[in-house]
């Protein structure tokens, strides 16, 4: 079910949030009914870092994740984190930026003990993280620590120009570009209905123009929506005229939020390829699953959890990870009895993901 938040409604969710942050018992429920919606269903949200793990674009990379599940402005057909149950395009502040900060230093003074230097903070949520308004003062405050950050970002909120000027805090940004067509980027990203392709396009293009940070694109190509020449034609004249530092071409290869949703046949993803390699002087593919080493952690379940939140693994991963904490199989068994983990397969590997739905 998605969910519409009237702007004043969110107040109430910060308000909320707050009050069971400071609870004595986390694991309550607040419930919230208005104008006949269930607009809280859940609050078990805690703003959290995970990993740092091993990164194609951002290296070993420490991820923040600022945002209740799920908290987006889309609800892609790939999304590794299913359908979006908050769908809202209001920005408000999600988080303390002091809080971040605190979380974010804490964590590399563990990490530095165990002889973990992470090179890239990466803001990548439980949804689009341009929709927390403190964003641009918690990149502020992380800046002194050393480490480039990183936003991978829908770019739907780009249009704002306030969410531009925030981004611009950022060493690298990472921009999603599924479709210069207007229905088939209906049918892959699943926008707010509020949102006007035109116009995030002419934001992303202003952001580009300005920015002097890394600029990523990165298109998910989904086999029968976005795979075919006009498509690829029709999006390498826009990101062309971004200027990126890499074009990411990027497949589904974690679970998908939809299970018809495939990649592309190696014949349609060469033809794609070709066709933005012609126009796009470095383009990259992103095939394989990126290596995922979790760093040893004395609350090894927390970190795995943290990292589930918003970083589907597969069984592989997952043990690997267990045997280096002298963990047994057994505690995931536990994790998914209870709830809080679910196995999904997909083109034949098992993953585990955070289950939100109780
Ligand atoms: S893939 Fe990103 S933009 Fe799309 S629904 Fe998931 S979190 Fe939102």
């Amino acid at each position: 079910m998605q969910l519409n938040i009237y702007p004043a409604l969110i107040d109430k969710y910060i308000f909320l949030r707050k009050r069971f942050l400071n609870s004595a018992t986390p694991a309550q429920a607040i419930t919230d009914r208005s104008h006949g919606q269930v607009l809280i269903q859940e609050v078990t949200y805690k703003m959290d870092v995970f990993g740092p793990v091993q990164s194609r674009r951002f290296d070993l990379s420490l991820g923040i994740n600022h945002l209740p599940p799920k908290t987006c402005t889309y609800s892609c057909v790939y999304c590794q984190l299913g359908r979006t149950s908050i769908m809202t395009t209001n920005r408000a502040a999600f988080s303390e930026p002091q809080e971040i900060f605190q979380v974010i230093n804490n964590r590399l003074k563990e990490l530095a003990r165990e002889g973990v230097h992470p090179d890239t903070i990466t803001f990548v949520s439980n949804g689009e993280p341009t929709l927390d308004k403190s964003l641009g003062e918690a990149i502020r405050l992380i800046k002194p620590l050393g480490i480039q950050t990183a936003v991978i970002t829908n770019a739907s909120l780009l249009w704002h120009s306030d969410t531009r000027t925030q981004l611009m805090e950022a060493d690298i940004v990472s921009v999603k570009v599924d479709s210069v067509m207007e229905d088939t980027w209906h049918k892959v990203d699943r926008p707010h209905g509020t949102l006007r392709l035109d116009e995030i396009l002419n934001g992303i293009h202003r952001f580009a123009q300005t920015y002097r940070g890394k600029l990523f694109t990165e298109t998910m190509l989904i086999s029968g929506l976005n795979d075919t020449d006009a498509e690829a034609k029709a999006a390498v004249v826009f990101i062309g005229d971004l200027h990126p530092h890499t074009a990411y071409l990027a497949l589904p290869m974690r679970p998908p939020a939809e299970e018809w949703v495939h990649p592309p046949t190696e014949e349609r993803l060469m033809a794609v390829f070709q066709i933005f390699k012609e126009h796009i002087p470095k383009v990259e593919l992103l095939m394989d699953l990126p290596k995922t080493e979790l760093p040893a952690n004395d609350k090894p379940i927390q970190s795995l959890i943290n990292t589930l939140n918003v970083h589907p693994l597969g069984k592989n991963e997952i043990e690997t990870y267990l045997n280096s904490q002298n963990l047994d199989w057994k505690i995931i068994e536990s994790l998914i009895k209870k709830k809080i983990l679910k196995s999904i397969s997909t083109q034949g590997t098992e993953f585990f993901v955070r289950n939100y739905k109780k």
